[in-house]
């Protein structure tokens, strides 16, 4: 196993390894490749770590090493922006049968807010591909209750898997085998140290989570987006849906962004087993002020005596951003001093 760097550049702004290990330390091509080189010459097959947010250069420059070297390859998930001619031949000379791609956003709008940027063209570009390599199993995940998604979202999902299945089906027929898919749904949960820390589980807007007076609309919410999902795809060939169950994700969300004041009902659900959202009750605490609450700009958070040397005014500018779609570019070390964390070691 090799990792490309550590951190992650992209600044998807739901994902908490992407902010919390700031800045992207990338290794660069020359110092992957000579680490490579030292390895036990038994060893032919190689892992890559953190592929995401490589460079196109150093990936390309890895890649020929590889195929020179007669490696192959093995890689946890990959951008589906980032399946070059180079890589696909390298996958198929691996003999790789699964590989997962991760919209995240149901919509292409929706990647827009969270700041993934995939384009459905890019996403069906990319399982051609894959599928033309000898993928036999496709996995793609996708989140429910993301900020601002609606039932348009959801029925975009709905017509994309129909529209790629009509491009991957004939390819899997020629082949004699057909690619199956798997789609992995999962509730989001917001985040510490996140532009979506301030965010509802559930997906409710922001009027509709002060209105709720527990945590019930929000699972509601979710178990209907996860019933639209499983009505208009559970039922297609050849296609696996995963769902989680949003009430079970609840505690997730309670932990995510819980403080010190939950220690005595985990103790008490440690002790005699039961229900999380009891034990709060019973101590005066609510799901919905953990979990569903929104939280303002000059919220006090549990959270900020961890200094990551973020500047929680950029983290609230971002979630700003996600509601007008503006995407923020990745991360330039060298040249960029928006969030505060380069240019100012201590
Ligand atoms: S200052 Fe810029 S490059 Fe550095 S971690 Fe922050 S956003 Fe990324």
């Amino acid at each position: 196993m090799t990792e490309l760097g550590r951190g992650c550049s992209r600044g998807c702004r739901f994902c908490a390894a992407g902010f919390i290990y700031r800045p992207p330390r990338l290794w660069s091509g020359p110092a992957i490749i000579d680490a490579l080189q030292r390895r036990p010459q038994t060893i032919d097959r190689i892992g890559l770590l953190g592929m995401e947010m490589a460079e196109d250069r150093v990936i390309d420059e890895i890649i020929g090493y590889l195929r020179n070297q007669d490696c192959s390859l093995s890689f946890s998930s990959l951008r589906a922006d980032r399946i070059s001619p180079p890589l696909i031949e390298l996958l198929a000379a691996s003999r790789i049968r699964s590989v997962a791609i991760a919209p995240d956003g149901c919509s292409e709008r929706l990647r827009r807010v969270i700041n993934k940027n995939l384009s459905e063209e890019k996403l069906l570009e990319a399982a051609v591909a894959l599928t033309t390599a000898g993928i036999v199993h496709l996995k793609l995940y996708v989140m429910v209750g993301l900020p601002t998604e609606t039932q348009e979202d959801l029925a975009e999902l709905v017509r994309f898997i129909g529209r790629l299945k009509r491009e991957i089906d004939p390819i899997g027929r020629d082949r004699g085998r057909l690619t199956e898919l798997t789609l992995s749904v999962n509730s989001f949960v917001p985040k510490p140290w996140t532009p979506f820390q301030y965010c509802s589980y559930g997906g409710l807007d922001p009027g509709e989570a002060r209105a709720a007076v527990s945590s019930q609309p929000a699972i509601k919410r979710l178990r209907e987006r996860i019933g639209y999902l499983r009505k208009h795809l559970g039922r297609l060939p050849n296609i696996r849906l995963k769902t989680d169950r949003p009430e079970r994700i609840l505690r997730q969300a309670i932990l995510a962004r819980g403080d010190r004041r939950l220690a005595p009902a985990l103790i008490k659900c440690a002790l005699r087993g039961g229900v999380l959202k009891k034990s709060l009750h019973e101590i005066g605490l609510t799901a919905h002020q953990y979990a569903v609450r929104p939280r303002d700009d000059d919220e006090i958070f549990p959270w900020d005596i961890l200094d990551h040397r973020i500047n929680p005014h950029y983290l609230y500018d971002e979630y700003r951003r996600a509601f007008s779609e503006k995407s923020t570019a990745a991360c330039r070390p060298d040249r960029c001093r928006s969030c505060g964390v380069c240019g100012n070691v201590r």
